[in-house]
């Protein structure tokens, strides 16, 4: 059991080298987040031991939970939905919320970051595919809610996050992928600035491949790493 998480994660890492070179990307472009929910600390620790230090959660609960007895230099994402009551709770902890995926959630965060004198680091959680089942902005609201996002100074504008279709063939994601960058590359252009449009947050234990093939500096691993999860959120 013990080595089974450390097997798993030397082989996504290795994927991962693989896929960027096979685009002639450097693999230090690309951070590796080990999806943990509902996964036990001890879990966590093996995969700790084994060097990873980004853990992604989908519940501020479970950050809650984990943060304080576990080591002091993990770095935790926030990759879920994010209610607006929960919101204090987690801006101090989290390095990056990869969910903001309404206004009123970004105003949310920048007020209670205003309050506590943070600035907090974001990504914008966009529905490409535009199904009913998700959520985030669709594409075409995307350059008027970034130019409303700018104008809060305590949100830190990193880049976009998306959750693609569960496929059978990660190929038919390839072009989700692909739009979510070309996105990405239109915003930085319009707003004359890179730097918000930095990271994007795409690919999971199915696709992760092709999502680096197609641009992703953040890739989202649970699976992959910490096998199946009795229940599925
Ligand atoms: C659960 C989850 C993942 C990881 O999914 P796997 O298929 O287990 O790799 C990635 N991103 C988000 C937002 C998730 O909720």
């Amino acid at each position: 059991m013990n080595s089974q998480i450390c097997e798993n994660l030397a082989q996504v890492r290795k994927n991962i080298e693989e896929a960027c070179r096979s685009v002639n990307r450097d693999p230090s472009e690309v951070e590796l987040v080990a999806v943990s929910k509902t996964k036990p600390v001890s879990m966590l620790q093996e995969a700790y031991d084994a060097g990873q230090r980004a853990f992604g959660e989908n519940k501020v609960q479970e950050i809650l939970e984990k943060q304080p007895v576990l080591p002091v230099d993990i770095k935790w994402h926030m990759i879920g939905h994010l209610q607006r009551n929960k919101v204090r709770q987690v801006i101090d902890k989290a390095c990056l919320i990869h969910s903001v995926d309404s206004m009123r959630l970004a105003a949310c965060i920048e007020e209670e970051a205003a309050r506590k004198g943070l600035v907090v680091p974001v990504l914008l959680e966009v529905n490409v595919a535009e199904e009913d089942t998700k959520y985030g902005f669709h594409t075409a609201e995307l350059f008027s809610v970034v130019d409303e996002i700018l104008r809060f100074s305590h949100l830190e504008l990193r880049g976009l996050m998306t959750i693609a279709p569960f496929v059978a063939n990660p190929e038919q994601n390839r072009g989700i992928f692909r739009q979510l960058k070309k996105i990405s590359i239109d915003i930085a252009e319009k707003n004359n600035n890179n730097n918000i449009m930095e990271t994007l947050s795409m690919g999971m234990t199915g696709d992760y491949q092709v999502a680096i093939q197609e641009g992703a500096t953040i890739v989202r691993v649970g699976t992959g790493i910490f096998g199946e999860r009795e229940y599925h959120i």
